[in-house]
């Protein structure tokens, strides 16, 4: 579908990316550039892309699509790299978490003629690197497209022909809508996973050593969620504060209605409100999203 496909940016979702679009046979060339000797070492060896570069730019030369790869914290950064080197009609994308201050980050460097269609792949594991990736990674997850307003309707379409190869369901988004989805479904999931392994930690009278042997009572799947990559977290909270914000508000009050109800012993609000709460858990299974097998799919 592409005769040269650069990938920037080679950890969980751009060596997934190689892997899937080599499966599929999408690209006649596949160039990768990564910030660190190790990874570009590391994509050589696995054979993730044919050619790697120590340099953005190079990397993307004569490229027909180039897929932002990066924690969104330095993908402006990145687009100004490369700019100079976009060919006309080049399709620039990227897979951030966040959409709105990407596209503030990358717009202003594109040329004239280079089509940007940003997109996020809602598909991830708390690994990272580029030896963590799969070529299923995508398989039956959604991929969210947030074409600009001004973007061109035939690109937008052939990046939905990629991501529908690489796997996923598309659907297109308004910017700053993706952001409030993406606030409550992941972000502050993940801020209240990575808060409540801190409080464990911190809690005096109970031992690291029983948080760990004990886990298996629910905290452990927080855990998993709080094992994810330190820096690509950080440039979510840091780009989408005010949906975050928002979001957290509304989780606070809701929390507060809860801490009443134990109090005060409500045992029809708990009941109610967790049979319902078990509704949404049965929804995602009927939708695909996870599987029915007990905890996870997990035996220990
Ligand atoms: P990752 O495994 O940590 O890989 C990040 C890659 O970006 C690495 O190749 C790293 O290079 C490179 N990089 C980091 N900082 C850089 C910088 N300042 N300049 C140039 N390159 C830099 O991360 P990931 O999970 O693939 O995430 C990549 C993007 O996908 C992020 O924007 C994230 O928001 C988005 N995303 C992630 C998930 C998920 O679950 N992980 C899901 C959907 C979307 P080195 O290896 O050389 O350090």
């Amino acid at each position: 579908m592409f005769d040269k496909i650069a990938l920037i940016g080679l950890g969980l979702i751009g060596s997934s990316l190689c892997h899937v679009i080599r499966r599929e046979g999408r690209a006649g060339k596949i160039t990768g550039h990564a910030r660190s000797a190790e990874t570009r070492a590391t994509a050589l060896k696995i054979g993730l892309v044919d050619e790697i570069f120590e340099d953005a730019a190079a990397a993307v030369d004569g490229a027909d699509l180039v897929i932002l790869c990066v924690p969104v914290g330095a993908i402006g950064t990145v687009a100004e790299a490369i700019s100079g080197n976009l060919k006309a009609g080049a399709i620039v994308t990227d897979v951030g978490s966040v959409k709105e201050t990407v596209v503030r980050d990358i717009s202003p460097h594109l040329p004239d003629g280079v089509h940007l269609v940003p997109g996020h792949p809602i598909a991830g594991t708390e690994h990272s690197g580029p030896e963590s990736g799969f070529s299923e990674l995508f398989e039956n997850r959604w991929c969210i497209l947030t074409p600009l307003p001004d973007g061109d309707e035939a690109t937008t379409q052939k990046l939905e022909a990629f991501w529908i190869a690489c796997g996923s369901n598309v659907e297109r988004m308004e910017v700053a809508h993706h952001d409030l989805v993406l606030a409550i479904t992941s972000h502050v999931p993940h801020l209240i996973a990575y808060n409540i392994v801190m409080t464990a930690k911190h809690l005096e009278d109970v031992t690291d050593s029983e948080v760990i042997k004990f886990s298996a009572a629910g905290f452990r799947d927080f855990t998993r969620i709080a094992a994810s990559d330190p820096t690509m977290w950080r440039d979510v909270f840091l780009n989408n504060k005010h949906a975050v914000l928002e979001i957290l508000g509304r989780f606070s009050e809701d929390l507060a209605a809860l801490q009443r109800a134990v109090r005060w012993g409500d045992g029809d609000m708990l009941f109610d409100l967790f049979a319902r709460s078990r509704a949404v858990r049965r929804g995602i299974v009927e939708a695909g999203q996870d599987t029915d097998a007990p905890d996870f799919g997990r035996r220990s």
